[in-house]
Formats: structure tokens, sequence, C-alpha cells
């Protein structure tokens, strides 16, 4: 028997429980948008945000991959967990479904980068060259640099790269929604807009 973890399943298979996304998908529909993310958890594409618009940078709860990682390749796993969930008994799953690798029989993982073990597999590679697309075509022009929930963890991803953008770019807006703290620095406060709200709350007043 292995032990399954049912919170995977409700990150990634249900409906995310707020309109946020939703709401955030209206107000971009008719733009040319692209979503950098930092989540695993899959809502944007659930929201019906276009998948060539998204890059997931530090993996997906929905993809499983060699534990070593022996490949670099991903694995798409709604159906076994959906039968995980189906055959569990008090939290636990029959031997057989717990997943292995199909080339070297390792275990497999989750695609998130928790370590030096994440496979940044061709899609995720894919993802990241059309984001860098995105950038350089924008680099010049109007662009407004949204963003949304960005905690201290990981602010070389998103946070400080958007601040460096938009100081090189006097098109640029930076908009920075955060519940705790919506710093902007000194360099770009007139291309700035800090809001102290809850994304929900605030993006519904745009
Ligand atoms: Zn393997």
């Amino acid at each position: 028997m292995g032990v399954l973890e049912p919170l995977h399943f409700y990150e990634r298979y249900q409906n995310a429980p707020k309109s946020v996304y939703n709401d955030l998908q209206n107000l971009i529909q008719d733009k040319d948008y692209f979503v950098l993310t930092t989540n695993v958890d899959h809502c944007f594409q659930k929201a019906g945000f276009d998948k060539q618009r998204l890059f997931y940078t530090q993996g997906d709860y929905g993809l499983w991959q060699c534990s070593k990682p022996c490949h670099n390749k991903t694995y798409d796993n709604e159906s076994m967990i959906k039968r995980m969930v189906a055959e569990q008994e008090n939290m636990r799953i029959p031997s057989e479904l717990v997943p292995h690798c199909p080339v070297c029989g390792a275990p497999m993982s989750m695609n998130l980068r928790a370590d030096n073990t994440f496979v940044e597999d061709n899609d995720w590679h894919i993802a990241a060259n059309r984001y860098q697309n995105f950038v350089r075509r924008y680099k010049d022009l109007n662009i407004v640099y949204l963003e949304l929930g960005v905690g201290g963890n990981t602010p070389g991803i998103i946070k400080y790269p958007f601040w460096q953008m938009t100081y090189k770019n006097p098109n640029a807006v930076y908009i920075c929604i955060n519940l705790s703290e919506a710093y902007i620095p000194t360099e770009i406060k007139k291309q700035s807009i800090g809001i102290v709200d809850d994304i929900g709350e605030a993006t519904s007043n745009f």
C-alpha cells in the first residue's frame, strides 16, 4: 500500500474556489498577454487561459516525472490520480497504483521545483522561449507588468525582472497587488502603482 496525499487532487483537479482567475481572464482576454507564474496548481488553465500564453516556471501538480530523474520527460497524471482517489481506503492506495518510472523503475515524483531533481521537459523549454519572445517584443512598447501576490520566496523570477523591465522602458507601467505589502522602488515610482489588497477585490475594480 502507498500513501496518497488527497491535497494534490483538490488543488489540481477541483475548480478554484474563487472567481479570481475567471475575472482575470475576462480582464485580459482581448489583449495580447502572457502569464508567468510560480504557482503549480494549474488554475490558469482551468479558467480557460490560452496554454500557449502560460509559463509555469516551477512545475505542475498535474505532471509526474522520474524521481531520480533518469530522463527529462513528464507524464500527465490526471487519470491515475483520479483512480487513486476512487480506489483509496483510509488515505491509502493499492500498491499497483504507486507510480514508477517507465524507464528505470524508480518511484515517480511530482514535477515540482522542490530541489535539483526538477525536470525541465520539452514543454517547459517551449513555454520559456515563448515568454522570452513576448518580453523581447514588448521591451520598448506600451505594456503593463501586473504582479499578483508574489511573495518574498522567489522574487528573482517575477518581481525583480518586472522592476528591471519597467525601469528600462518608459512606456511600461508596473502594478503590484499584494495582501501584505506592495513595495515600489524609487527608480520606477512614476511608472508604478502599488495596491495592498486582496487580488479579487482589487481586480474587480479595474
Ligand atoms: Zn527513471
